[in-house]
């Protein structure tokens, strides 16, 4: 997976600011629409207009299989802990 910087922008659970961003299925760089997990808590994000990061409403249409990989990064996630654990949600 190849790191893509992102413009700044925060998630809104945790307040995280990546400023990067990679692919789990491949090379591309992230696109308006695309979803992303926050490295820190794991919430699941989509990438809006100017490929910031906003909070995912509704159900993902994608297929069973990215699912089960979202639910399990999710998880590796959640079971690490936070990377920044003093962070607070702005
Ligand atoms: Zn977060």
């Amino acid at each position: 997976m190849k790191p893509y910087p992102v413009p700044m922008s925060l998630c809104p659970t945790c307040g995280y600011e990546p400023d990067y961003a990679s692919n789990m299925t491949g090379k591309a760089s992230p696109r308006p629409g695309d979803y992303s997990l926050c490295i820190n808590c794991g919430t699941l994000l989509v990438f809006d207009d100017d490929l910031k990061l906003a909070e995912f409403e509704g159900l993902p249409q994608i297929t069973l299989d990215a699912l089960v990989k979202i639910r399990l990064s999710q998880a590796f996630i959640r079971n690490r802990g936070p990377l920044h654990p003093n962070d607070k949600p702005t």
